[in-house]
Protein backbone atom coordinates (compact mmCIF):
# COMPACT_ATOMS: atom_id res chain seq x y z
CA UNK A 1 0.00 0.00 0.00
CA UNK A 2 3.15 2.54 1.22
CA UNK A 3 5.00 1.46 -2.02
CA UNK A 4 1.75 1.98 -4.25
CA UNK A 5 1.10 5.26 -3.27
CA UNK A 6 4.69 6.35 -3.93
CA UNK A 7 4.95 5.37 -7.32
CA UNK A 8 1.68 7.08 -8.03
CA UNK A 9 2.83 10.19 -6.19
CA UNK A 10 6.11 9.85 -8.43
CA UNK A 11 4.47 9.31 -11.69
CA UNK A 12 1.61 12.31 -10.71
CA UNK A 13 4.27 14.95 -9.88
CA UNK A 14 6.49 13.51 -13.36
CA UNK A 15 3.20 14.41 -15.02
CA UNK A 16 2.36 17.97 -13.38
CA UNK A 17 6.03 18.86 -14.21
CA UNK A 18 5.88 17.25 -18.08
CA UNK A 19 2.22 19.18 -18.36
CA UNK A 20 4.10 22.01 -17.08
CA UNK A 21 6.81 22.84 -19.05
CA UNK A 22 4.18 24.23 -21.38
CA UNK A 23 4.58 27.63 -19.67
CA UNK A 24 7.47 28.79 -19.99
CA UNK A 25 7.03 32.06 -17.24
CA UNK A 26 6.11 29.49 -15.08
CA UNK A 27 9.39 27.40 -15.33
CA UNK A 28 11.56 30.55 -15.96
CA UNK A 29 10.27 31.97 -12.48
CA UNK A 30 10.71 28.46 -10.63
CA UNK A 31 14.32 28.40 -12.11
CA UNK A 32 15.15 32.27 -11.09
CA UNK A 33 13.87 31.33 -7.60
CA UNK A 34 16.16 28.68 -7.29
CA UNK A 35 19.44 29.41 -8.55
CA UNK A 36 19.38 32.93 -8.05
CA UNK A 37 17.36 33.55 -5.10
CA UNK A 38 17.90 37.16 -3.12
CA UNK A 39 16.39 35.66 -0.06
CA UNK A 40 19.68 35.67 1.43
CA UNK A 41 20.27 38.95 0.66
CA UNK A 42 16.86 40.22 1.77
CA UNK A 43 16.75 38.68 4.87
CA UNK A 44 20.45 40.43 6.26
CA UNK A 45 19.90 43.64 5.05
CA UNK A 46 16.32 44.38 6.84
CA UNK A 47 16.71 42.22 9.90
CA UNK A 48 20.86 42.29 10.33
CA UNK A 49 21.45 45.83 9.56
CA UNK A 50 18.26 47.81 9.86
CA UNK A 51 16.84 45.41 13.00
CA UNK A 52 13.48 45.43 14.29
CA UNK A 53 11.14 47.15 12.75
CA UNK A 54 8.61 48.29 15.48
CA UNK A 55 5.71 51.31 14.65
CA UNK A 56 6.89 54.36 15.64
CA UNK A 57 10.69 53.62 15.51
CA UNK A 58 13.32 55.32 13.27
CA UNK A 59 14.34 51.72 12.36
CA UNK A 60 11.13 51.04 11.16
CA UNK A 61 10.99 54.06 8.52
CA UNK A 62 14.39 52.79 7.66
CA UNK A 63 13.00 49.63 7.02
CA UNK A 64 10.30 51.33 4.16
CA UNK A 65 12.57 53.35 3.10
CA UNK A 66 14.95 50.22 1.83
CA UNK A 67 11.88 48.70 0.72
CA UNK A 68 11.33 51.43 -1.95
CA UNK A 69 14.63 51.09 -2.90
CA UNK A 70 14.88 47.43 -3.60
CA UNK A 71 11.88 47.50 -5.39
CA UNK A 72 12.58 50.94 -7.74
CA UNK A 73 16.35 48.43 -8.13
CA UNK A 74 13.95 45.83 -9.51
CA UNK A 75 12.22 48.08 -11.82
CA UNK A 76 9.17 47.89 -10.07
CA UNK A 77 7.80 51.92 -8.73
CA UNK A 78 7.24 51.88 -5.36
CA UNK A 79 6.25 54.55 -2.12
CA UNK A 80 5.43 55.25 1.43
CA UNK A 81 1.75 55.85 1.76
CA UNK A 82 1.75 57.21 5.29
CA UNK A 83 -1.84 56.13 7.15
CA UNK A 84 -1.56 57.57 11.13
CA UNK A 85 1.02 58.99 13.67
CA UNK A 86 2.59 57.15 16.09
CA UNK A 87 4.42 57.89 19.72
CA UNK A 88 8.17 57.96 18.24
CA UNK A 89 10.76 56.07 20.03
CA UNK A 90 14.16 54.77 19.64
CA UNK A 91 15.83 51.87 21.80
CA UNK A 92 19.11 52.48 23.01
CA UNK A 93 21.18 50.06 25.03
CA UNK A 94 19.90 47.55 28.03
CA UNK A 95 22.16 46.69 30.45
CA UNK A 96 21.10 44.55 33.58
CA UNK A 97 23.63 43.50 36.14
CA UNK A 98 23.57 41.64 39.49
CA UNK A 99 25.41 43.83 42.07
CA UNK A 100 24.88 42.22 45.27
CA UNK A 101 25.74 39.55 46.68
CA UNK A 102 27.82 38.84 43.66
CA UNK A 103 28.56 40.43 40.45
CA UNK A 104 26.78 38.94 37.42
CA UNK A 105 25.00 40.29 34.23
CA UNK A 106 22.16 38.87 33.41
CA UNK A 107 20.11 38.69 30.31
CA UNK A 108 17.06 40.51 29.57
CA UNK A 109 16.11 43.76 28.02
CA UNK A 110 13.70 46.61 28.74
CA UNK A 111 10.66 46.59 27.06
CA UNK A 112 9.34 48.67 23.92
CA UNK A 113 8.96 52.37 24.45
CA UNK A 114 10.16 52.39 27.64
CA UNK A 115 11.18 55.17 29.42
CA UNK A 116 14.42 55.74 29.63
CA UNK A 117 16.66 55.64 32.42
CA UNK A 118 19.82 58.22 33.10
CA UNK A 119 23.57 57.02 31.98
CA UNK A 120 24.34 56.01 35.65
CA UNK A 121 21.08 53.96 35.45
CA UNK A 122 19.46 52.27 38.85
CA UNK A 123 20.82 50.43 41.26
CA UNK A 124 18.41 48.65 44.12
CA UNK A 125 17.09 46.10 45.79
CA UNK A 126 14.51 43.67 44.58
CA UNK A 127 11.02 42.83 46.04
CA UNK A 128 8.68 40.14 45.14
CA UNK A 129 5.11 40.22 45.00
CA UNK A 130 3.76 39.13 48.80
CA UNK A 131 1.01 36.46 49.34
CA UNK A 132 -2.28 38.63 50.74
CA UNK A 133 -5.57 37.40 51.64
CA UNK A 134 -7.19 40.50 50.02
CA UNK A 135 -6.74 44.23 48.93
CA UNK A 136 -6.33 45.69 52.20
CA UNK A 137 -3.13 43.51 53.47
CA UNK A 138 -1.70 44.65 49.38
CA UNK A 139 -2.10 48.16 50.57
CA UNK A 140 -0.66 47.89 53.88
CA UNK A 141 2.62 46.31 52.03
CA UNK A 142 2.35 48.64 49.01
CA UNK A 143 4.93 51.82 50.64
CA UNK A 144 7.12 48.92 51.06
CA UNK A 145 7.93 48.77 47.47
CA UNK A 146 9.29 52.70 47.79
CA UNK A 147 12.63 52.51 46.16
CA UNK A 148 12.74 49.05 45.29
CA UNK A 149 12.60 46.67 42.16
CA UNK A 150 9.53 45.05 41.98
CA UNK A 151 9.69 41.19 40.32
CA UNK A 152 5.59 40.84 38.88
CA UNK A 153 5.89 37.65 37.11
CA UNK A 154 5.49 34.17 38.66
CA UNK A 155 8.32 32.08 39.12
CA UNK A 156 8.22 29.05 36.63
CA UNK A 157 9.39 25.68 38.93
CA UNK A 158 11.07 24.70 35.65
CA UNK A 159 13.06 26.14 32.52
CA UNK A 160 13.02 22.94 30.70
CA UNK A 161 10.01 23.24 27.91
CA UNK A 162 7.55 20.10 28.43
CA UNK A 163 9.07 18.26 24.92
CA UNK A 164 12.38 17.61 27.12
CA UNK A 165 10.61 16.34 30.36
CA UNK A 166 8.55 14.41 27.78
CA UNK A 167 11.91 12.61 26.32
CA UNK A 168 13.97 12.09 29.82
CA UNK A 169 11.46 12.54 33.01
CA UNK A 170 9.90 9.87 34.43
CA UNK A 171 6.16 9.74 33.64
CA UNK A 172 5.45 10.36 37.19
CA UNK A 173 7.81 12.97 38.08
CA UNK A 174 6.88 15.15 34.37
CA UNK A 175 2.91 14.19 35.64
CA UNK A 176 3.93 15.78 38.84
CA UNK A 177 5.88 19.08 37.85
CA UNK A 178 3.24 19.57 35.49
CA UNK A 179 0.44 19.47 38.29
CA UNK A 180 2.62 21.62 40.43
CA UNK A 181 2.98 24.31 37.97
CA UNK A 182 -1.04 24.14 37.43
CA UNK A 183 -1.51 24.63 41.06
CA UNK A 184 1.61 27.48 41.45
CA UNK A 185 -0.37 29.58 37.72
CA UNK A 186 -3.72 29.21 40.08
CA UNK A 187 -2.48 30.50 42.98
CA UNK A 188 -0.57 33.04 41.69
CA UNK A 189 -3.59 34.15 39.64
CA UNK A 190 -5.40 34.17 43.07
CA UNK A 191 -2.85 35.79 44.76
CA UNK A 192 -3.10 38.80 42.34
CA UNK A 193 -6.99 38.89 42.14
CA UNK A 194 -6.66 39.12 46.07
CA UNK A 195 -4.50 42.31 45.72
CA UNK A 196 -7.62 44.02 43.81
CA UNK A 197 -5.72 44.33 40.86
CA UNK A 198 -4.35 42.46 37.11
CA UNK A 199 -1.44 41.95 35.63
CA UNK A 200 -1.45 44.82 34.22
CA UNK A 201 -3.04 47.44 36.38
CA UNK A 202 -0.94 46.42 39.11
CA UNK A 203 2.16 47.85 37.28
CA UNK A 204 1.01 51.71 37.90
CA UNK A 205 -0.03 51.24 41.46
CA UNK A 206 3.59 50.11 42.15
CA UNK A 207 4.88 52.66 40.16
CA UNK A 208 2.86 55.48 41.91
CA UNK A 209 3.46 53.57 45.64
CA UNK A 210 7.28 54.59 44.64
CA UNK A 211 8.84 51.35 43.04
CA UNK A 212 12.09 52.57 41.10
CA UNK A 213 11.77 49.72 38.14
CA UNK A 214 9.91 46.50 37.14
CA UNK A 215 11.22 43.56 36.29
CA UNK A 216 9.04 41.04 34.62
CA UNK A 217 9.87 37.68 32.90
CA UNK A 218 7.46 36.36 30.59
CA UNK A 219 8.58 33.08 29.48
CA UNK A 220 7.57 31.25 26.27
CA UNK A 221 7.91 28.14 27.23
CA UNK A 222 10.79 27.02 25.51
CA UNK A 223 14.86 26.79 26.16
CA UNK A 224 16.10 30.63 26.82
CA UNK A 225 12.45 32.42 24.77
CA UNK A 226 10.63 34.84 26.44
CA UNK A 227 8.06 37.26 24.88
CA UNK A 228 8.62 41.08 24.78
CA UNK A 229 5.72 43.71 24.39
CA UNK A 230 5.75 47.02 25.83
CA UNK A 231 6.18 48.59 29.15
CA UNK A 232 3.40 49.88 30.68
CA UNK A 233 5.64 52.17 33.28
CA UNK A 234 5.60 56.15 32.55
CA UNK A 235 8.68 57.13 34.44
CA UNK A 236 10.20 54.25 35.87
CA UNK A 237 12.16 51.30 33.75
CA UNK A 238 10.44 47.46 32.84
CA UNK A 239 12.89 45.29 31.85
CA UNK A 240 12.61 41.56 30.76
CA UNK A 241 14.71 38.92 32.35
CA UNK A 242 15.11 35.26 30.78
CA UNK A 243 13.57 32.83 33.27
CA UNK A 244 17.09 31.24 34.44
CA UNK A 245 18.17 34.78 35.68
CA UNK A 246 14.85 35.93 36.86
CA UNK A 247 14.81 32.43 39.24
CA UNK A 248 17.90 33.23 40.21
CA UNK A 249 17.09 36.87 41.76
CA UNK A 250 13.89 35.60 42.71
CA UNK A 251 15.50 32.28 44.50
CA UNK A 252 18.14 35.37 46.36
CA UNK A 253 14.54 37.50 47.67
CA UNK A 254 12.76 34.16 49.04
CA UNK A 255 15.69 33.02 51.04
CA UNK A 256 16.42 36.57 52.07
CA UNK A 257 19.94 37.27 50.35
CA UNK A 258 18.87 41.00 49.56
CA UNK A 259 19.88 40.78 46.09
CA UNK A 260 20.58 44.30 44.13
CA UNK A 261 20.43 44.86 40.47
CA UNK A 262 21.89 47.45 38.38
CA UNK A 263 19.59 48.54 35.39
CA UNK A 264 20.86 51.28 32.51
CA UNK A 265 17.93 51.18 30.49
CA UNK A 266 18.40 53.87 27.65
CA UNK A 267 16.10 55.52 24.96
CA UNK A 268 14.90 58.42 23.06
CA UNK A 269 11.40 59.68 22.90
CA UNK A 270 11.20 61.13 19.40
CA UNK A 271 7.46 62.88 19.35
CA UNK A 272 4.67 62.11 17.22
CA UNK A 273 6.19 60.29 13.71
CA UNK A 274 4.48 59.46 10.69
CA UNK A 275 3.53 56.14 9.79
CA UNK A 276 4.00 53.71 6.74
CA UNK A 277 2.83 50.94 4.68
CA UNK A 278 5.50 50.29 1.54
CA UNK A 279 3.15 50.09 -1.94
CA UNK A 280 4.74 48.85 -4.81
CA UNK A 281 3.05 47.96 -8.15
CA UNK A 282 3.43 46.56 -12.00
CA UNK A 283 0.57 48.42 -13.60
CA UNK A 284 -1.98 45.51 -15.57
CA UNK A 285 -2.13 46.10 -19.33
CA UNK A 286 -5.45 44.43 -19.89
CA UNK A 287 -6.88 44.79 -16.59
CA UNK A 288 -5.50 48.03 -14.93
CA UNK A 289 -8.31 48.22 -12.61
CA UNK A 290 -7.96 44.63 -11.26
CA UNK A 291 -5.74 43.82 -8.75
CA UNK A 292 -3.61 40.99 -7.24
CA UNK A 293 -1.99 41.89 -3.98
CA UNK A 294 1.03 40.57 -2.24
CA UNK A 295 0.34 40.81 1.40
CA UNK A 296 2.56 40.93 4.55
CA UNK A 297 2.97 43.05 7.72
CA UNK A 298 6.39 44.77 7.31
CA UNK A 299 6.51 45.40 11.48
CA UNK A 300 7.60 43.65 14.14
CA UNK A 301 7.84 43.74 17.78
CA UNK A 302 11.71 44.67 18.70
CA UNK A 303 12.78 42.06 21.45
CA UNK A 304 14.54 40.35 18.43
CA UNK A 305 15.28 41.10 14.79
CA UNK A 306 10.95 40.29 13.50
CA UNK A 307 12.92 37.18 11.83
CA UNK A 308 9.42 35.19 11.30
CA UNK A 309 7.53 37.83 12.10
CA UNK A 310 7.43 38.93 9.87
CA UNK A 311 10.61 39.57 8.01
CA UNK A 312 10.18 35.77 6.02
CA UNK A 313 6.43 36.88 4.79
CA UNK A 314 7.82 39.83 3.67
CA UNK A 315 10.25 38.74 1.82
CA UNK A 316 8.22 36.24 -0.17
CA UNK A 317 6.07 38.65 -1.10
CA UNK A 318 9.03 40.79 -2.00
CA UNK A 319 11.09 37.99 -3.50
CA UNK A 320 7.81 36.99 -5.64
CA UNK A 321 7.40 40.74 -6.82
CA UNK A 322 11.25 40.69 -7.94
CA UNK A 323 10.81 37.62 -10.05
CA UNK A 324 6.84 38.56 -11.51
CA UNK A 325 8.96 42.12 -12.81
CA UNK A 326 11.67 39.68 -14.41
CA UNK A 327 9.34 37.04 -16.29
CA UNK A 328 6.27 38.49 -16.63
CA UNK A 329 6.38 42.27 -16.48
CA UNK A 330 3.25 43.15 -18.39
CA UNK A 331 0.34 41.55 -16.28
CA UNK A 332 -3.00 41.47 -17.29
CA UNK A 333 -4.06 42.92 -14.24
CA UNK A 334 -2.49 45.48 -11.55
CA UNK A 335 0.48 43.62 -9.68
CA UNK A 336 0.09 45.32 -5.65
CA UNK A 337 3.07 44.46 -3.19
CA UNK A 338 1.37 45.85 0.03
CA UNK A 339 4.03 46.03 3.27
CA UNK A 340 1.86 47.14 6.06
CA UNK A 341 2.99 49.08 9.12
CA UNK A 342 1.71 48.34 12.77
CA UNK A 343 0.29 44.91 12.30
CA UNK A 344 1.31 44.16 15.75
CA UNK A 345 -1.05 46.97 17.25
CA UNK A 346 -4.11 45.65 15.38
CA UNK A 347 -3.72 45.25 11.53
CA UNK A 348 -3.59 49.08 11.47
CA UNK A 349 -1.71 49.62 8.19
CA UNK A 350 -3.83 47.10 6.12
CA UNK A 351 -7.31 48.43 7.62
CA UNK A 352 -5.79 52.17 6.66
CA UNK A 353 -5.38 50.71 3.01
CA UNK A 354 -8.67 49.07 2.78
CA UNK A 355 -10.39 52.07 4.35
CA UNK A 356 -8.04 54.58 2.25
CA UNK A 357 -8.91 52.57 -1.05
CA UNK A 358 -12.02 51.40 -1.81
CA UNK A 359 -11.75 51.69 -5.49
CA UNK A 360 -8.58 49.06 -5.33
CA UNK A 361 -10.34 46.65 -2.98
CA UNK A 362 -13.33 46.74 -5.25
CA UNK A 363 -10.95 45.74 -7.90
CA UNK A 364 -9.10 42.68 -5.89
CA UNK A 365 -8.96 39.50 -7.97
CA UNK A 366 -7.10 38.03 -5.22
CA UNK A 367 -5.07 38.65 -2.02
CA UNK A 368 -2.25 36.12 -0.54
CA UNK A 369 -0.89 37.21 2.49
CA UNK A 370 1.72 35.25 4.50
CA UNK A 371 2.37 35.92 8.74
CA UNK A 372 2.75 32.92 10.47
CA UNK A 373 6.39 31.93 10.08
CA UNK A 374 9.11 30.67 8.12
CA UNK A 375 7.79 27.31 6.97
CA UNK A 376 6.69 26.23 3.49
CA UNK A 377 2.54 26.21 3.32
CA UNK A 378 0.65 23.66 4.40
CA UNK A 379 -2.72 25.06 5.25
CA UNK A 380 -5.01 27.44 2.60
CA UNK A 381 -8.70 27.96 3.39
CA UNK A 382 -11.70 29.73 1.06
CA UNK A 383 -12.06 32.23 3.64
CA UNK A 384 -15.72 31.57 3.36
CA UNK A 385 -15.90 32.65 -0.13
CA UNK A 386 -18.17 30.07 -2.08
CA UNK A 387 -16.19 29.71 -5.47
CA UNK A 388 -12.81 30.00 -3.87
CA UNK A 389 -12.74 26.34 -4.44
CA UNK A 390 -12.65 27.01 -8.63
CA UNK A 391 -10.53 29.57 -9.11
CA UNK A 392 -8.06 28.69 -6.19
CA UNK A 393 -7.95 25.01 -7.60
CA UNK A 394 -7.35 26.23 -11.32
CA UNK A 395 -4.21 27.94 -9.92
CA UNK A 396 -2.56 25.76 -7.44
CA UNK A 397 -2.87 23.07 -10.66
CA UNK A 398 -0.57 25.15 -12.04
CA UNK A 399 2.11 24.97 -9.01
CA UNK A 400 4.33 22.22 -8.66
CA UNK A 401 3.27 19.21 -7.11
CA UNK A 402 6.64 19.23 -5.02
CA UNK A 403 4.30 21.93 -3.27
CA UNK A 404 1.20 21.83 -3.43
CA UNK A 405 1.61 18.06 -2.05
CA UNK A 406 2.22 19.85 1.31
CA UNK A 407 -0.96 21.96 1.46
CA UNK A 408 -4.36 20.97 2.95
CA UNK A 409 -7.16 23.00 1.50
CA UNK A 410 -10.41 24.03 3.15
CA UNK A 411 -13.40 25.16 0.80
CA UNK A 412 -15.03 26.83 1.07
CA UNK A 413 -13.87 27.32 4.93
CA UNK A 414 -14.87 30.44 7.10
CA UNK A 415 -13.89 34.37 6.88
CA UNK A 416 -10.65 35.05 9.06
CA UNK A 417 -11.85 37.69 11.36
CA UNK A 418 -8.28 38.89 12.67
CA UNK A 419 -4.58 37.08 13.01
CA UNK A 420 -3.21 39.02 10.34
CA UNK A 421 -3.52 41.34 6.86
CA UNK A 422 -5.78 39.13 5.19
CA UNK A 423 -9.04 39.95 7.51
CA UNK A 424 -8.87 43.29 6.43
CA UNK A 425 -9.90 42.65 3.11
CA UNK A 426 -11.70 39.74 3.63
CA UNK A 427 -13.97 41.76 5.58
CA UNK A 428 -14.55 44.29 2.63
CA UNK A 429 -15.25 41.58 1.06
CA UNK A 430 -12.43 41.50 -1.56
CA UNK A 431 -11.26 37.46 -1.74
CA UNK A 432 -8.23 37.74 0.45
CA UNK A 433 -6.13 34.60 1.54
CA UNK A 434 -3.98 32.88 3.98
CA UNK A 435 -0.86 31.35 3.07
CA UNK A 436 -0.80 29.65 6.70
CA UNK A 437 2.73 28.04 6.77
CA UNK A 438 4.31 24.86 9.63
CA UNK A 439 5.07 25.84 12.83
CA UNK A 440 8.82 25.33 13.10
CA UNK A 441 7.74 26.18 16.89
CA UNK A 442 6.72 29.35 15.71
CA UNK A 443 4.34 30.13 19.12
CA UNK A 444 6.96 29.00 21.51
CA UNK A 445 10.02 29.87 20.06
CA UNK A 446 10.03 32.81 17.73
CA UNK A 447 6.41 34.25 17.62
CA UNK A 448 7.14 37.64 19.40
CA UNK A 449 10.08 36.12 21.21
CA UNK A 450 13.57 37.67 22.06
CA UNK A 451 14.78 34.53 19.91
CA UNK A 452 12.76 35.53 16.45
CA UNK A 453 16.16 35.94 14.66
CA UNK A 454 17.91 35.17 11.32
CA UNK A 455 19.15 31.80 12.00
CA UNK A 456 15.64 30.53 12.70
CA UNK A 457 14.74 31.02 8.95
CA UNK A 458 14.19 28.13 6.88
CA UNK A 459 16.01 29.01 3.82
CA UNK A 460 14.19 26.41 1.66
CA UNK A 461 10.85 26.54 3.01
CA UNK A 462 10.58 30.46 2.07
CA UNK A 463 12.11 29.44 -1.53
CA UNK A 464 9.07 26.89 -1.70
CA UNK A 465 6.41 29.81 -0.68
CA UNK A 466 8.03 32.51 -2.98
CA UNK A 467 7.42 29.96 -6.08
CA UNK A 468 3.98 29.39 -4.53
CA UNK A 469 3.16 33.08 -4.30
CA UNK A 470 4.69 33.89 -7.48
CA UNK A 471 2.79 31.12 -9.64
CA UNK A 472 -0.88 31.63 -7.86
CA UNK A 473 -0.39 35.29 -8.51
CA UNK A 474 0.41 34.68 -12.47
CA UNK A 475 -2.54 32.87 -12.48
CA UNK A 476 -4.81 34.81 -10.78
CA UNK A 477 -3.78 37.84 -12.56
CA UNK A 478 -4.09 35.69 -16.31
CA UNK A 479 -7.20 34.24 -15.55
CA UNK A 480 -9.92 34.89 -17.66
CA UNK A 481 -12.38 35.70 -15.29
CA UNK A 482 -12.93 37.89 -12.60
CA UNK A 483 -13.13 35.95 -9.29
CA UNK A 484 -16.37 35.40 -7.33
CA UNK A 485 -17.06 37.15 -4.11
CA UNK A 486 -20.44 35.22 -3.59
CA UNK A 487 -20.17 34.65 0.29
CA UNK A 488 -21.31 31.08 1.99
CA UNK A 489 -24.49 31.36 4.39
CA UNK A 490 -22.50 30.81 8.04
CA UNK A 491 -23.34 28.78 10.23
CA UNK A 492 -25.52 29.29 13.11
CA UNK A 493 -23.30 29.58 16.35
CA UNK A 494 -24.06 26.63 18.98
CA UNK A 495 -22.92 28.50 21.78
CA UNK A 496 -25.28 31.68 21.49
CA UNK A 497 -27.54 30.28 18.88
CA UNK A 498 -27.26 33.21 16.62
CA UNK A 499 -26.31 32.73 13.26
CA UNK A 500 -22.56 33.77 12.44
CA UNK A 501 -22.25 36.93 10.60
CA UNK A 502 -19.25 37.83 8.30
CA UNK A 503 -16.35 40.28 9.43
CA UNK A 504 -17.16 43.97 9.30
CA UNK A 505 -14.59 46.34 8.06
CA UNK A 506 -13.29 48.10 11.14
CA UNK A 507 -11.25 51.27 11.17
CA UNK A 508 -7.53 51.76 12.08
CA UNK A 509 -5.77 53.12 14.89
CA UNK A 510 -4.74 56.28 12.94
CA UNK A 511 -2.82 57.73 16.04
CA UNK A 512 -1.23 55.52 18.33
CA UNK A 513 1.14 55.24 21.75
CA UNK A 514 0.24 58.41 22.76
CA UNK A 515 -1.55 58.95 25.76
ZN1 LIG B 1 2.92 38.71 12.36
Amino acid sequence: MKKTNILFLFLLSSFMLTAQTKNQVIENMIKEANENSQLERLGHEMLDVIGPRLVGTPQMKNAHDWAVKKFQSWGISANNEKWGEWRGWERGITHIDMVYPRIQSLRGTQLAWNPSTSDKGVTAELVVLPTVANKAEFEKWLPSVKGKFVMVSMQQPTGRPDYNWEEFATKESFEKMKKERTELSRAWGQNMRNTGYNGRTIIKVLEDAGAVGIVQSRWSRGFGVNKIFSARTKKIPTVDLELEDYGLLYRLVEYGDKPQIKVVAKSKELGKVPTFNTIAEIKGTEKPDEYVILSAHFDSWDGATGATDNGTGSMVMMEAARILKKYYPNPKRTIIVGLWGSEEQGLNGSRAFVEDHPEIVKGVQALFNQDNGTGRVVRLSGQGFLHAYDYLGRWLAAVPRDITKHIETNFPGTPGGGGSDYASFVAAGAPGFSLSSLSWAYWNYTWHTNRDTYDKIVFDDVRNNVILTAILTYMASEDPEKTSRERVVLPVNSRTGKQREWPKPRSPRRLGGMN
